[in-house]
């Protein structure tokens, strides 16, 4: 176990460094969402790094002995030729997991198939020969029709369907990715708004998550993860337009909690099928978070802004997250590591799965290399948590920590 333990650290979670960093490469965009601000009907001027900015970045998060990249949007793919140039740096840099995702504009299928074939194939390769550990598309819905009219992309599920056989004789296994919303189930109308009723909501909600890990399972992906929604309850200072107060993304407090509990209860069902990435440990600290359970907050305190970093495209500047805007870090090639390591991590202001999952993960190896006694009151007063961590590190560790 012990090994094991050091292992799961060592792999994804830094001991004394700064490990994960997201990078905005681009605010450009071609999609519709509405609940999004980079939507490409949203008039504001359009910003990308460039790549040897990008390159000194990687360079320095290699010194920094960073652990995962991720290079995110806008749309990554709007710059695909340096886009992989990046992936290709990171990778040659001894980056161990870099990510980047897409809406998947590139993979519509629109009836010549030809064309279809003469996209995807380079695009498979390309993505295999980068060094690219993840790959994720978004998909919003279990509806087709909803997904395409959402994002304004027809024939993007379809050609999704084509596509996937695809990526995988190439090696490429893409993760389907949800931003939890009011649409994701397969009906026409949106899950309802919480009101009086908690029992119709909590079905709602659980018939929702079903449908769509079921119609991702019969697309043909093998990975899922949930984002949980990206809003919070002020989130004017954002620095990451993706955030939004709009309603299909907003979600009361007690919505909140009712959602975790009903997407804990499906994934177990799901989990033999499809490769999900949500950790049972993390919507289990966020539940008790938000129903302040315990003597305290249960959730780990996020390593945004210690650990983790996001880099927006308009400035080129550093942030604690993709939230906190008005803590501008600067640059991240000058930014002192030693000081911003030895911060207390203090914030629990949102649900950003990819900042808060893996802080909620590793934090209890964190807390035992550090604070072994207070590791166990925790334990104590909290048993449930150890059996969703154990469970999750077995399941991580059977699908080869994803
Ligand atoms: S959610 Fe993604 S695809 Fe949709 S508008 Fe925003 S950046 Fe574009
Ligand atoms: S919880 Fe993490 S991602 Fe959210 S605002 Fe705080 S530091 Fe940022």
């Amino acid at each position: 176990m012990q090994k094991f333990a050091h292992d799961a650290i060592s792999a994804i979670f830094p001991t004394i460094y700064p490990g994960q960093l997201v990078l905005q490469i681009t605010d450009a965009c071609n999609a519709t969402c509405g609940q999004c601000g980079m939507r490409v009907t949203n008039r504001f001027p359009r910003t990308r790094m460039s790549l040897d900015y990008v390159k000194a970045i990687i360079d320095r998060a290699a010194e920094n002995r960073v652990k995962a990249i991720s290079f995110t949007g806008g749309e990554p793919f709007l710059m695909a030729e340096e886009l992989f140039e990046m992936i290709r740096h990171a990778h040659r840099a001894g980056i161990p997991f870099i990510r980047t995702g897409t809406n998947g504009f590139l993979l519509r299928f629109t009836g010549d198939e030809d064309n279809f074939k003469k996209r995807v194939y380079p695009l498979a390769e390309k993505l295999a020969k980068s060094g690219l550990r993840n790959f994720w598309i978004s998909i919003d819905s279990a509806s087709p029709n909803r997904h395409e009219r959402m994002r304004g992309l027809p024939g993007v599920i379809k050609g999704i369907e084509q596509a996937l056989p695809i990526f995988e004789s190439a090696g490429i296994y893409p993760s389907a990715n949800l931003g939890i919303n009011r649409y994701m189930g397969r009906g026409e109308s949106p899950l309802m708004l919480l009101s009086q009723n908690r029992d119709a909501f909590h079905h709602a909600a659980c018939e929702a998550f079903s449908q769509f890990y079921r119609f991702v399972v019969d697309l043909g992906f093998t990975i899922v993860n949930a984002c949980y929604p990206m809003s919070m309850e002020d989130n004017r200072e954002a620095v990451y337009s993706a955030t939004s107060r709009d309603t299909l993304v907003s979600f009361s407090r007690e919505e909140k909690v009712i959602l975790f509990q009903a997407l804990m209860e499906t994934i177990p069902g799901y989990r033999k099928q499809i490769r999900i990435f949500s950790p049972l440990s993390s919507l289990h600290a966020l539940i008790k978070q938000y129903t302040r359970q315990g003597n305290c907050y249960s959730s780990y305190p996020c390593l945004g802004g210690h650990s983790f970093f996001f880099v927006d495209s308009r400035d080129g500047n550093t942030y604690p997250c993709g939230y906190r805007g008005s803590e501008n870090m600067g640059k991240y090639q000058t930014l002192n590591m030693k000081s911003v390591i030895n911060k207390k991590t203090f914030c629990r202001r949102c649900d950003w799965e990819c900042f808060r999952d893996p802080s909620e993960l590793f934090g209890p190896f964190m807390e035992m290399l550090n604070h072994p006694l207070s590791l166990l009151k925790r334990f104590h007063e909290d048993p449930e948590m150890i059996k969703y961590l154990f469970s999750d590190l077995r399941y991580y560790q059977k699908c080869d920590f994803f």
